[in-house]
């Protein structure tokens, strides 16, 4: 009599972002993974700044999904009902697995992340976002955490002379579990590029032309202040994705819209339904964090599908955060460096290639060096 080989357990991730793409390939060799994204590719949006001010790297920030798995399958589709463990998608088919992982994330306005499904529209929008940007003199970012910091050095490194002026209603840049040095460190290289900051005092409204395009912008601060510019980014706010949620799953979500999870990631009174990344409970929004909880699920599938060792907890890494302001300049703290991670670190480890190579290796797409 032959033996018969198991049937692997079948997986299904929704959304290719930081945690999905990371967990899918995780668990390749060991179940039957389905991975869907509306989207041809994964964008590595934490070099979207960069790519909007240096339109040669938008090419290289694209990473199609077509080589990411080796035996699991990719779905170009969006996922639109998810009761329990039943997935229902957009074309109408349906998935049903052993394991679901959803990791849908968040959405930010374009070009910090992009919901073109098509990566060639995608890029041209890119390249005509960086006209836009070219044609102001003026520029206003509204918000003063890691995102409009970065695309304030960005401006200002790739565009000296154009005046940048960063605004928050916040009494300080970078809010967050912070050291104080950093947030002064960071304050001082703003100073010296020359980026102008205007921090305790809301804006009224926001600008009613809308952002990253070109158009006479004037808004004025709760302080009577004035401020005209010729373009503006929103450089806030993190909107998550969980409209699909259904049945069993209508409520998991909290006040905000994040999806509650246990300790071990899983979604609430679910045991084979887990969340991670910007979509979930677990930690703070970032792909440093959505990377780490997908690393968790995978590990604790493994576990659970081979029955060899113990699943673990998520635990949260604590605050850690490297901004580059431009390829040279930037600060961090990280937890192998003492005190703050001064701008040779921060262009070191992410500002001059932005991690694009790293993430290259994972799709199994040439290094940038090669590509465009
Ligand atoms: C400009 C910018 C710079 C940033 N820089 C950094 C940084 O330097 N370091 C850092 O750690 N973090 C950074 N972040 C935060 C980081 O981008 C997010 O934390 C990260 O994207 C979260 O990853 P995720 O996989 O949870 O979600 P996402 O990256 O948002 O991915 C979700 C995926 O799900 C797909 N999806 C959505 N809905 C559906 C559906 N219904 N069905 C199927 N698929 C769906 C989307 O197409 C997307 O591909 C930055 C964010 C921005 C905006």
């Amino acid at each position: 009599m032959t033996e018969t080989t198991p049937p692997r357990p079948t997986v299904a991730v929704i959304g290719g972002g930081y945690a999905g793409f990371k967990a899918a390939k995780a668990l390749d060799d060991i179940a039957d993974v389905t991975l869907v994204d509306p989207s041809d590719s994964f964008l590595h949006n934490v070099a979207s700044w960069r790519a909007l001010v240096e339109p040669e790297w938008v090419d290289r920030i694209f990473l199609p999904y077509d080589r990411l798995l080796h035996r699991g399958r990719f779905v170009q589709d969006r996922a639109v009902a998810v009761d329990g463990r039943e997935v229902t998608l957009a074309s109408g088919a349906r998935l049903e697995p052993d394991y679901l992982i959803l990791a849908t994330g968040s959405s930010y306005p374009f070009p910090a992340k992009s919901d073109e499904t098509r990566t060639t529209v995608a890029q041209a929008r890119f390249r005509d976002a960086h006209q836009e940007l070219r044609s102001a003199k003026r520029v206003l970012l509204v918000g003063a955490g890691p995102a409009g910091l970065e695309l304030a050095g960005e401006i200002k490194s790739a565009f000296p002379d154009k005046h940048v002026t960063l605004v928050d209603a916040g009494p300080d840049i970078l809010p967050g579990r912070f050291d104080q040095a950093l947030r002064d460190e960071l304050r001082a290289q703003l100073d010296k590029l020359g980026i102008e900051l205007k921090l305790g005092s809301a804006l009224d409204e926001l600008p009613d032309v809308p952002p990253a395009t070109a158009g006479p912008v004037s808004v004025t601060t709760a302080s009577g202040e004035r401020i005209d510019a010729d373009i503006w980014y929103r450089c806030f706010g993190v909107t998550v994705r969980t409209d699909y949620l259904r049945g069993a799953l209508a409520d998991v979500r909290d006040d905000r819209g994040y999806v509650r999870v246990d300790d071990q990631l899983r979604v609430v009174g679910q045991d084979r339904v887990f969340a991670i990344g910007d979509v979930s409970t677990a930690d703070v929004k970032m792909a440093g964090m959505a990377s780490g909880q997908a690393e968790l699920v995978a590990g604790n599938l493994r576990t659970l599908i081979t029955g060899e060792g113990q699943t673990t907890a998520y635990v949260a890494p604590g605050p850690m955060i490297l901004v580059p302001l431009g390829p040279d300049g930037g600060a961090g703290m990280l937890p192998w460096i003492e005190g703050v991670a001064g701008p040779e670190a921060a262009s070191e480890i992410k500002g001059r290639g932005m991690l694009v190579d790293t993430y290259s290796a994972q799709f199994d797409a040439p290094p940038a060096s090669e590509r465009a």
